[in-house]
């Protein structure tokens, strides 16, 4: 297999994971930064995560304009993926869904913070991401290029940003850390939501989230997790 093919079956891969591990449903996407040419990636066509297969990839620009003679039906808020690979030349992997676990911080004065190691992996802060300030009513998805560019800027240089009343996006340096990070996300609002309703909760330390946060990261850290979590997704 080449390096594109085996770079397009991780994608593939990736969709299923989240879709089993509850992250994407009936709707999200998640996509990765050309391994070939910075300036465009790859996502699915216009499809249920856990219903990709490669065959459903499309290559776009970074202004999200369809790359090749594969008319399908594209996602309508893959702007936001063309948006933050154009903002963020560190992100190769990006995530959006609409996960249980993570609306409550989409809806509600509820601040998100690392409360275990592993939540550690997103980082300190997520930002929440209004659409209204800018936009006013909007039919609440991010499909036009000024939303996405105001969306990068929300997320500016961390891991993840929270759209309001929407869901979230979370970026990667790679498939697996992107997976990871998005994974992460959701069981740790699981977490610090269970845990709110028995009051002090005790989130980590700046130094611990440093320190935790790299050591999930490290690739043999990572390529455990793959492994599981590609086995539950039937691979
Ligand atoms: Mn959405």
């Amino acid at each position: 297999m080449s390096e594109l093919a085996s770079d397009l079956a991780e994608l593939v891969t990736a969709n299923h994971i989240l879709a089993r591990e509850d992250v994407l449903d009936a709707f999200g996407h998640v996509s990765l930064r050309s391994p070939q040419a910075d300036g465009e990636y790859f996502i699915s066509r216009s499809r249920s995560p856990e219903l990709v297969v490669v065959e459903d990839l499309q290559r776009y620009d970074l202004d999200s304009k369809l790359l090749g003679d594969d008319e399908r039906r594209g996602y309508i808020e893959r702007v936001i993926h063309g948006g933050i690979y154009k903002a963020r030349p560190d992100v190769k992997a990006v995530a959006h869904f609409h996960s249980p676990a993570i609306m409550p911080f989409c809806v509600a004065d509820i601040v998100w913070k690392p409360v275990t190691h592993l939540g550690a992996t997103i980082g300190t802060d997520v930002a929440l991401w209004d659409s209204q300030a800018e936009f006013g009513d909007t039919d609440m998805l991010v499909s036009t290029a000024d939303q996405a560019a105001s969306l990068a800027r929300a997320l500016a240089n961390s891991n993840a940003v929270f759209l309001r009343g929407h869901g979230a996006v979370v970026v990667g340096g790679s498939l697996r850390e992107l997976v990871m990070r998005t994974i992460q996300l959701c069981r740790n609002g699981d977490v610090l939501l269970r845990s709110l309703p028995f009051g002090g909760v005790t989130p980590l330390t700046a130094g611990e989230i440093a320190l935790s946060g790299a050591k999930n990261l490290e690739p043999p850290v990572l390529a455990r997790a793959w492994d599981y979590w590609a086995t539950r997704a039937g691979h």
